[in-house]
């Protein structure tokens, strides 16, 4: 292997052990416990398991998590008396609403209903409008894509002036990523699926963040000597040699495109620990935001 391995697992676990002395901290100053609230609709098994693990992390780091849960047929009116009740809940500091919705509910309209300051997943319009918008900052930045930055300044890339490419265009990681790297005066390109000669415009990225969903698709001659790579991709993949019968793989072809990059995450443990870290920081800034008072200049 000739690139450096970004190891998002060990970065999240520093960063979750600084959350825990800020929130011991928080406690002993102001006597207020950081909380967040999980909003589970359905019975999704990934949805599930991805909020017991926000869970755990939080319990870990000694967040208080308060767990909501709505059946898969809930009507899009409980679902908003639900974010309603815990806006109004002086013990919750961050909402977290577990996506994807079932079909029939408007999502667009339950997300946009968080209170601005209990937006830790930054996912409301208005902080993504403030991500976009040049001196502008939002109160919450999109806890995945801060993740995948956070491991580039981590690994010493140089953004500023580099050449960066994102794979993805969706609103919770592709997107937010690009306006990340744009704040950061990196020059973007963002590739979606009518994207002509995706292997060549990878090729000119010096930093390549991968979000498409897509089991192994960027190869080894789809990336420059010595870039750094971003695997966001979190696919499950059968395989009858594995003990489950399946393996997890990122969108990045991780054993040949190691041997080009100077730097690579690995999929699962790259940006995966980093989303829940993020999640962690938002909701103790949540709440630093209220214990400071800062909360009323800011929205
Ligand atoms: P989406 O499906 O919402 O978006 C995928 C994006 O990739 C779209 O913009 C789509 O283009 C583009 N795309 C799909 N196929 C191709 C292709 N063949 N060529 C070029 N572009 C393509 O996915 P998400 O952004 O939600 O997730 C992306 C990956 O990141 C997934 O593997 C997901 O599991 C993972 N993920 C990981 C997280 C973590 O914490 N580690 C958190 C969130 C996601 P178009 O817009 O044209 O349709």
């Amino acid at each position: 292997m000739t690139a450096k391995l970004i190891d998002g697992t060990a970065i999240a676990a520093q960063i979750r052990d600084q959350i825990a002395v800020d929130v011991q901290k928080m406690q002993t100053e102001y006597g207020v416990v950081p909380g967040l609230a999980t909003v589970l609709v359905g019975d999704n098994p990934a949805s599930q398991s991805y909020v017991r693990m926000k869970r755990k992390a939080c319990e870990k780091a000694g967040i208080a998590s308060f767990p909501n849960e709505l059946p898969a047929d809930a009507t899009q009116a409980q679902v908003e008396a639900l974010v309603q009740q815990l806006n109004d809940d002086p013990k919750v500091h961050g909402i977290l609403v577990q996506l994807p919705l079932p079909k029939h509910l408007n999502e667009e309209k339950v997300l946009g209903l968080i209170s601005l300051h209990k937006d830790v997943d930054g996912f409301h319009p208005l902080n993504i409008g403030r991500l976009a918008m040049k001196g502008r900052e939002p109160l919450f930045i999109p806890c995945t894509p801060h993740g995948a930055i956070v491991l580039l300044e981590e690994a010493g890339a140089k953004i500023d002036g580099a050449n960066a490419v994102v794979l993805g265009r969706s609103n919770i990681v592709g997107l937010p990523a690009a306006l990340l790297l744009i704040h950061r005066n990196a020059t973007v390109t963002v590739c979606h699926s009518k994207t002509k000669n995706l292997p060549e415009v990878c090729r000119q990225a010096d930093i390549l963040i991968a979000a498409v969903g897509r089991a192994e698709m960027v190869r080894a001659d789809w990336v420059k000597p010595g870039a750094y790579v971003i695997d966001v991709g979190s696919n499950r993949i059968n395989d009858p040699s594995a003990e489950k019968g399946y393996r997890w793989a990122g969108d990045v072809a991780f054993d040949e495109v190691k041997e080009v990059a100077g730097a690579i995450t690995p999929s699962p443990g790259g940006v995966g620990p980093m989303t829940i870290a993020m999640l962690l920081k938002n909701t103790l800034r949540g709440a630093e935001l209220v214990v400071t008072g800062r909360v009323k200049d800011l929205i």
